[in-house]
């Protein structure tokens, strides 16, 4: 049964980042918000993620409007230091979380109606406006190798990884060379792991997290309203700050980097690949092809046998189920609003967190959650 109210409340999907900092900036306005998450409890992502993971962006610039993380998490914030920030903003904001409810839909019955959102238990939660932060790293994507499905070796998913502990000495391949991939490998290899490959498809552009003090992610917010090509060339003899790895097999990109992060692929930032590789503790091989029985077969026509392989290979939006019939998704499966935008033919329905900016998400959603705020206060 539909429980109607004179006004419903903002609904905010997602207690990660993007939907708390949604809520503290409607929370400043003096908006109730209701922030939805399938979890226990906020940052469940962040709860999930791997033990040895930092921010790569600074404390500064992944700080959520109306409360600085402290200084004493020091400047590239530990992930359960992030956590418990993420505990902290959902008190300061008193925001209002209703825990264990998973939004399965989000309908408006008629074009002057309220939003309806269909959740866990039959619940249907009437909503004046709903903000969509699910996640950009929602549902883990394995790619769809031939052979895969009967691969008698182990094949996990990079988010059902948390520490090199159940992989002491054996020999393990890890699948794509973005942030995660090139994370995973180096806390293997330093970690016990008996052998670590890592299989790359396209060779990544790499850069220090930072130089002489000056984070990458400075001069990625400087640069990112610039021509590709520009910044293209200005990347150049910033990636020369780092070793040529190509005597150890893996050689520099030769696309432009500004242009690949066009293309959705974000610059790998060193967290301990580079050792790795000089070290021939980390071997880059080709990409994988398929799979067969116990064998793996990469592009380069070599075979090998690891024992686990472990696929850093993305997520998915996973937004079709939820908001795919209301015409508000590209052939991406990405929103083709964001932000304060609404679509035309969902008005009063907002995304966040849906893009890949090279700044840096966290500072992206900070940024969007007054605006969309905002937004929401003049339509109610
Ligand atoms: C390993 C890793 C490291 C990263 N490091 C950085 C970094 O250093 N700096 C940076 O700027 N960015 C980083 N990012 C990118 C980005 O900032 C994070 O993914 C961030 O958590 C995004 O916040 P979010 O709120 O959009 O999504 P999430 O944190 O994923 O939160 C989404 C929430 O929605 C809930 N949810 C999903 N579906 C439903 C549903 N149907 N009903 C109810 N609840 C639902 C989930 O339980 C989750 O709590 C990183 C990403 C990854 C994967």
């Amino acid at each position: 049964m539909l429980m109607s109210m004179p006004t419903s409340p903002v609904h905010i999907i997602g207690a990660g980042p993007g939907g708390l900092a949604t809520a503290g900036a409607l929370a400043d306005l003096g908006i109730r918000a209701v922030v939805l998450d399938k979890a226990d409890d906020v940052g469940a992502s962040w709860r999930g993620h791997y033990d040895r993971l930092r921010l790569h962006t600074t404390r500064r610039w992944s700080s959520l409007p109306g409360l600085p993380i402290p200084r004493s998490a020091g400047r590239w914030v530990r992930r359960d230091d992030f956590v418990r920030y993420l505990e902290t903003y959902a008190r300061h904001h008193r925001l209002d979380l209703a825990a264990g409810v998973e939004v399965s839909r989000v309908d408006r019955p008629g074009p002057d109606d309220e939003w309806v959102l269909h959740a866990n238990g039959g619940r249907k939660l009437r909503a004046s406006a709903v903000v969509v932060a699910t996640g950009f790293n929602h549902t883990p994507r394995v790619p769809d190798w031939p052979g895969r499905e009967t691969y008698t070796g182990e094949l996990l998913h990079a988010a059902r990884y948390r520490d090199p502990g159940p992989f002491e000495d054996r020999d393990v391949l890890v699948v794509g060379v973005g942030n995660t991939g090139a994370e995973i490998a180096a806390d293997l290899a330093f970690g016990g792991a008996g052998r670590v490959r890592l299989a790359v498809r396209t060779v990544p552009h790499i850069l220090r997290r930072s130089t002489l003090g000056w984070p990458s992610q400075a001069s990625a917010i400087a640069c990112r309203r610039l021509p590709a090509g520009l910044v293209d060339r200005l990347a150049r003899p910033v990636e020369r700050l780092l070793p040529d790895l190509t005597p150890y097999g893996l050689p520099r990109a030769r696309t432009g980097l500004y242009s690949r992060v066009r293309e959705g692929a974000i610059p790998v930032l060193d967290a301990g690949l580079v050792r790795g590789v000089r070290k021939r503790r980390i071997e880059p091989v080709g990409a994988v092809v398929s799979f067969d029985g116990d064998a793996v077969t990469l592009a380069d026509g070599a075979t090998v046998r690891p024992d686990v392989v472990i696929a850093a290979t993305g997520y998915r939006r996973g937004l079709e189920p939820l908001v795919g019939h209301l015409g508000v998704l590209d052939g991406r499966g990405r929103p083709l609003v964001h932000g304060r935008e609404t679509h035309p033919a969902a008005p009063g329905l907002f995304f966040t967190g849906y893009t890949n900016p090279i700044s840096g998400m966290l500072r992206e959603l900070a940024r969007d959650a007054p605006k969309i705020a905002t937004a929401i206060t003049r339509r109610l």
